[in-house]
């Protein structure tokens, strides 16, 4: 499942560098996570680390994404041989 960055974002810019999949950018008016390239850091790490890091707490689960882990290790595999 990837996860999403709702409005309550402050643009702080702290979980960008964070993301080991460069799957957070800036967006028009707040920061936004590409589902394509987020794998809640498996593959990474045990934890979402832009979860962690977030001081507003506005980065849940995208109950639109759902993903098994399985799927989410293949999205990994994918993205580091690109
Ligand atoms: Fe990036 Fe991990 Fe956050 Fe997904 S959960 S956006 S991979 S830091
Ligand atoms: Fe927005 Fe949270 Fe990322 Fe800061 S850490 S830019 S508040 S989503």
């Amino acid at each position: 499942m990837s996860l999403m960055i709702t409005d309550e974002c402050i643009n702080c810019d702290v979980c960008e560098p964070e993301c080991p999949n460069q799957a957070i950018s800036q967006g028009p008016e707040i920061y936004q996570i590409d589902p394509e390239r987020c794998t809640e850091c498996v593959g990474h790490f045990n934890e979402p680390q832009c979860q962690q890091v977030c001081p507003v707490d506005c980065i849940p689960f995208d109950p639109d994404r759902k993903e098994s882990q399985d799927a989410l290790h293949q999205k990994y595999l994918k993205l580091i041989a690109a």
